[in-house]
């Protein structure tokens, strides 16, 4: 079978090889997967976490055919897989956070990803995709969309209250029109103006007396005093991700005398993921879909994922 491998980072490394996959689980073929900043991270080497093992197969999301029948799933079902590692017994897993597992992580991270034709994959770890459901939705939903879903949950965001969402990229794109299916009046910082069809508002800077109740900040370090800023009293920011740093200066006087909530948001969870599908079924998700290369021409994929400035690149796997 072949697979993406590489034996050193950077992407001048990246090779198609034949492997054997020895691992227990329904053989998936895989169809198509997405490119995410963590899948850059991961071949570049400048990973949070450590990568393992090495050579590594990079990949973190994607979705496949089953080949096998399961006790749920069955042959021939399209199916995400759902992207973290968990022992399921540890007190993360046991509470309904198997995304946290103290022995867990991202696969594709901390184990080979998915980057390949076949991959074998527990049972617990894929979900059935609804006919009503594109592959190219689907394909996004592992990562982008999940992490969106669980940002705007872990604030527990309420109908009729704003919402400010900075950039509209790989999660932006989803939690502005997740939190417009949740009935919240939103705002995005954005350059794509054709987000107004959506029933967003768009601004390309916040003007200065701007105040919402919930604040997305995806964006990291630059954009966190800016955040605090145009937050409400007793408003609630998420953050889940460093792109533009992890470091930012806070005033912890206004934190207190406003009552303003700061959250930390990751991935999500099964029943998150579960959810989410559900609503995806129901619900007409727009979709940037920008361009789809062949795997096995992943380094083209990442020069364009570089460059690119809208939209979002899936990878097809035949
Ligand atoms: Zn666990």
């Amino acid at each position: 079978m072949k697979a993406i491998v590489i034996e050193k980072f950077g992407i001048e490394n990246i090779e198609v090889k034949d492997i054997n996959d020895k691992s227990d689980g329904i053989p998936v073929k895989i169809t198509m997967a997405g490119l995410n900043p963590v899948d850059y991270s991961v071949i570049n080497g400048n990973i949070m976490y450590g990568v393992n093992p090495m050579p590594h197969i990079p990949g973190s999301e994607a979705i496949g055919i089953a080949m096998a029948d399961g006790d749920y799933i069955k042959r021939g079902d399209r199916v995400i897989i759902y992207n973290r590692i968990f022992d399921g017994t540890c007190e993360e897993c046991i509470t309904g956070n198997e995304h946290l597992c103290v022995n867990g992580g991202i696969l594709g991270v901390i184990s080979n990803g998915v980057y390949r034709e076949t991959m074998n994959v527990p049972e617990r770890n894929l979900f059935k995709i609804p006919d009503s459901i594109k592959d190219e939705l689907a394909a996004s939903m592992g990562v982008g969309a999940l992490t969106a879903y669980r940002a705007l949950k872990t604030m527990n965001v309420e109908p009729g209250k704003s919402i400010l969402v900075y950039g509209a990229g790989n999660t932006g794109i989803f939690t502005v029109q997740l939190a417009r299916m949740l009935g919240l009046e939103v705002y995005a910082v954005s350059r794509k103006n054709d987000l107004q069809r959506y029933g967003i508002n768009v601004f390309n800077n916040v003007p200065d007396d701007f105040k919402a109740d919930y604040i997305v900040n995806p964006l990291g370090g630059s954009i966190f005093e800016d955040s605090l800023k145009h937050i409400k009293r007793n408003g609630k920011i998420v953050t889940f991700g460093i792109l533009t740093g992890r470091e930012a200066k806070i005033d912890i006087g206004n934190i207190y005398a406003n009552e303003i909530k700061i959250y930390g948001s990751t991935g999500g969870t099964r029943k998150d993921l579960f959810e989410l599908i559900r609503i995806a079924s129901m619900n007409d998700l727009y979709f940037p879909f920008e361009n789809a290369f062949s795997l096995w021409d992943l380094k083209d994929a990442i020069t364009e994922f570089k460059n690119r400035n809208t939209g979002r690149i899936l990878l097809k796997v035949s």
